[in-house]
């Protein structure tokens, strides 16, 4: 595709809107018209305060122009482009323009701006998203704030890494490493981060902060045994005042990881809130996405759950998996629902670059219109079933522009799930290829500090690592006078 933007600089945003309907098109973008063979030609334009925009694809050619409001020249062009592009391609996408991460915050600024009412109306009028979106965006941000509110500077929530799981699913775009590659990795590993963590423990103590949530991700933290589980439980335990803790977060993604045994552990050490992801009830397109473990797994897992006691688990499913169709989709999500999980996440399938998937240039099938049924699907049917949506993101690469969104029960929340969303407190993070966010108290100043990524690297240059955990006492020290 050739991209022409004459005399204007949004470039960025006008490539953006074209990868929404072609996300797999190399775009090489021009300042100037020239004649071309290529068959899809977008030239977006600003002459004598006149926004024009043409595309033509194929034999298709559709024109479209405004005058120019200048306080609003960008929007009004991408808004021109997608309605063009619409024509074209015959998809509608569901969020209009929209194509940052979280459209929830940006609905929060409209609420607080002109109320709910209106804002809805703002997202469908500027923003070109459909009614359900604005309404779903609009009902993400008035949860999350309860849930926002509950936190304060004096608590912060631990995340703790562990990047490793039983085989690495095709489409993982995560740090995560095959057990089956880097065995030798994991005891040197708990012990450093045994140690991370009794550092950042000190830290908090000394600058007089308390976790309010504790999340273990990765990864798969299961793929552990019980005696390596125990051995950071344990840490965390012994390093951290657990007193003001509110949530207590492992993940168990792989169904096959999970032992009455370690979900036993977990339940000891004041672990309440577990996920065990079923990813889709189709056995095919387990196997298909090289996700190693069955639908019958996957229900054994889950009712060693709640035999264990845990009144709060979640499970993942993902829209838009090779191999999977509107009607195997729709019958996850009936059976994710049927066994009445507190939490159902909903994600759209993003092929990162570094999922095998991609690598390997697998052509993912479903089209967009049939993966945004799927969701629409989803947000319907959670909502009939006593479901509420907590949390929202979106991500580059997502299929059909799409969104992830966190169901949940009412009350069920995962707090820390929007904590690190909405970047609204502070986030301590031990392991590798965690990321602490540091935020400024009574303020919303964010300081990010990166731990090493890679496993390999985390245990090579730990001393160098844990050296910058002191820029934590620096930060917190300047708000201090
Ligand atoms: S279980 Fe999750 S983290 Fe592990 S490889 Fe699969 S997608 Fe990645």
């Amino acid at each position: 595709m050739i991209l022409i933007n004459e005399n204007h600089s949004f470039q960025y945003e006008m490539e953006k809107v074209c990868r929404i309907f072609y996300p797999d098109e190399k775009i090489r973008t021009l300042k100037t018209y020239e004649e071309t063979d290529e068959t899809k030609v977008v030239h977006t334009k600003i002459e004598n305060s006149i926004i024009s925009v043409v595309v033509k694809v194929e034999e298709i050619k559709v024109e479209k122009s405004c005058v120019d409001e200048k306080t609003e020249s960008e929007m009004q062009m991408a808004r021109l482009l997608v309605k063009a592009l619409e024509e074209v391609t015959g998809i509608y996408p569901s969020w209009g323009v929209l194509t940052g991460i979280r459209p929830s915050k940006l609905m929060k600024n409209e609420i607080d701006n002109v109320g709910r009412e209106k804002a809805i109306e703002v997202f469908k009028e500027r923003f070109l998203a459909d009614e359900k979106k604005a309404v779903l965006a609009a009902d993400v941000s008035q949860r999350e704030e309860k849930i926002i509110k509950t936190t304060s500077d004096k608590h912060f929530s631990l995340y703790i890494s562990i990047p490793f799981c039983p085989s690495r699913c095709k489409y993982c775009s995560f740090v995560s490493h095959s057990i089956e590659r880097t065995n030798k990795l994991i005891e040197p590993y708990i012990e450093n981060l045994c140690k991370e963590i009794e550092v950042s423990g000190k830290i908090a103590k000394e600058i007089g902060i308390t976790p309010d949530t504790v999340y273990f991700g990765g990864g798969t933290p299961t793929t552990l045994n019980e005696e390596q589980l125990k051995r950071i439980l344990e840490s965390v335990k012994n390093n951290f005042d657990l007193t003001n803790l509110k949530e207590y977060t492992v993940e168990a993604g792989r169904p096959d990881t999970v032992t009455q045994g370690k979900l036993e552990l977990l339940k000891k050490y004041g672990v309440g809130r577990i996920s065990i992801n079923a990813q889709t009830f189709n056995d095919e397109v387990l196997q298909v996405n090289g996700r190693r473990h069955s639908v019958e797994e996957f229900y054994r897992a889950y009712e060693i759950a709640r035999k264990v006691g845990f009144e709060s688990i979640n499970t993942d499913l993902i829209a838009g998996l090779q191999g999977d169709t509107l009607e195997s989709f729709k019958n996850s999500i009936d059976s994710a629902i049927r066994i009445n999980p507190e939490n159902i996440t909903v994600h759209t399938l993003s092929l990162k670059r570094s999922s095998s998937m991609s690598t390997d240039g697998e052509k993912i099938k479903n089209d967009a219109i049939t993966v945004s049924e799927m969701v629409d699907y989803a947000q319907t049917q959670l909502a009939k079933n006593g479901y509420f949506p907590y949390y929202m993101y979106r991500q580059s690469k997502i299929l059909g522009n799409l969104e992830n969104v966190g169901w949940c029960k009412k009350g069920k929340e995962c707090a820390y799930n929007i904590f690190m969303m909405e970047e609204c407190s502070t986030v301590i993070s031990c392991g590798a290829g965690a990321v602490t966010k540091l935020k400024e108290p009574d303020g919303n100043k964010l300081k990010r500090i990166f731990n090493f990524k890679y496993p390999y690297e985390y245990n090579n240059r730990f001393d160098e690592m844990i050296d910058r955990k002191n820029e934590i006492l620096l930060f917190f020290d300047e708000y201090k006078k």
